[in-house]
């Protein structure tokens, strides 16, 4: 099958050429992104295949439609940047990769956590300048103390497995609860005793309308004073403005992100030599207990092979008329 591929990296690259020659298909790389402007380069094509930052809007899945696309493989596991209702219209089917590499979240997750915890992206370049000084370098343990969950799926799960391992106290939530997981000693509670009592809280439940904006100014307000927050999800469960106000009166004691809510115009580029634009990225950066990642916390070999199997399975399975094991479709 003849596959558009949109904003393409050298590490999609190297990974999807590995397996492509066994897969019997074939991609055009684009380094663009998908856009209404970019579409039509997938003319001839059969299907597209896409990232978190390749937003589908309605308009652009009209016009794949008038290109005769039949298929969007996304090589990532969430979703909320698709029109999934428009798709539908289309007859547009939709696959995913539901899981790559749990673990590679989880463990940056964890990084985002240690290096916080005990400042090693400070000590690192501290002793680069061989100043072997420590002060201002004091951390905290993570053993011992109570990390809240948020969604236990896949990555929440591997999650939990690693702070067991730390000698944490885990209390969850999620809409389903696991029996695995209870197994391992996590406490499911609702959404408010999670906050109350957490001293961790990370976050690995999908954006959805529901979960838009679950940390604002009024779920912070339930959380405890100088709380660790870890985002490796998506952007826009976090309500920046409220985080940075936060941050500013010291009731959030640190900040992890790998995602951002206005990342779109800003990660996986180069930006290094031009003006910030973005006022509250900006303004994140200025913080001391703020550690920022432009949403590489997927980006390890093994996640990328899985990522470029599943991708060209998908479309292997498409192209054959199987089931799509892995299909997504509006609720
Ligand atoms: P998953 O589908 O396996 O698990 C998501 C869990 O969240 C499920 O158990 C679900 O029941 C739960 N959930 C849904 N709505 C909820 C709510 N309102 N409150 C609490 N829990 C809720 O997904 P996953 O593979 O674990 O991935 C989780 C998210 O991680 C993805 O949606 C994606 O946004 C993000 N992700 C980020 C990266 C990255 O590189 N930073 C990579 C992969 C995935």
């Amino acid at each position: 099958m003849k596959v558009a591929f949109y904003s393409t990296k050298a590490y999609d690259r190297e990974s999807f050429d590995r397996f492509l020659p066994d897969s019997g298909h074939s991609l055009s790389y684009f380094e663009a992104k998908l856009d209404i402007h970019t579409v039509s380069l997938a003319e001839g094509h059969q299907a597209i295949c896409s990232f978190v930052n390749d937003h589908i809007d309605a308009a652009i899945v009209k016009k794949m439609n008038q290109l005769g696309i039949r298929l969007i493989a996304l090589r990532c596991a969430g979703y909320n940047q698709i029109d999934l209702h428009a798709s539908a219209e289309h007859d547009i089917k939709i696959v995913r990769v539901p899981a790559y590499s749990p673990e590679a979240v989880a463990e940056h997750a964890m990084a985002l956590i240690l290096t916080l915890a005990r400042k090693t992206h400070k000590a690192y370049n501290r002793v680069r300048d061989n100043n072997f000084s420590i002060e201002g370098l004091t951390g905290f343990n993570i053993h011992g103390k109570t990390i809240g969950v948020i969604g236990t799926g896949a990555i929440g799960r591997a999650f939990c497995r690693i702070v067991k391992g730390f000698g944490c106290t885990i209390v969850a939530h999620d809409l389903v609860e696991d029996d695995k997981m209870k197994e391992l000693g996590v406490k499911y509670l609702p959404l408010d005793e999670v906050f109350a009592k957490s001293h961790i809280i990370s976050l690995h439940c999908p954006l959805t309308p529901d979960t838009h904006h679950l940390i604002n100014a009024s779920t912070i307000a339930e959380m405890q004073d100088g709380v660790a927050l870890i985002n490796t999800s998506r952007g826009a469960l976090i309500e920046t403005k409220a985080v940075i106000n936060a941050l500013k009166n010291k009731k959030i004691g640190y900040l992890g992100i790998d995602v951002y809510e206005q990342e779109e115009n800003i990660f996986f580029k180069n930006l290094s030599e031009e003006i910030m634009q973005d006022e509250q990225i900006a303004r994140l950066m200025t913080f001391p207990n703020v550690l920022v990642t432009g949403h590489q916390a997927f980006l390890t070999k093994e996640a990328l092979e899985q990522i470029s199997q599943t991708t060209l399975d998908n479309l292997s399975a498409f192209e054959k008329g199987e089931k799509l094991i892995n299909e997504v479709k509006a609720s």
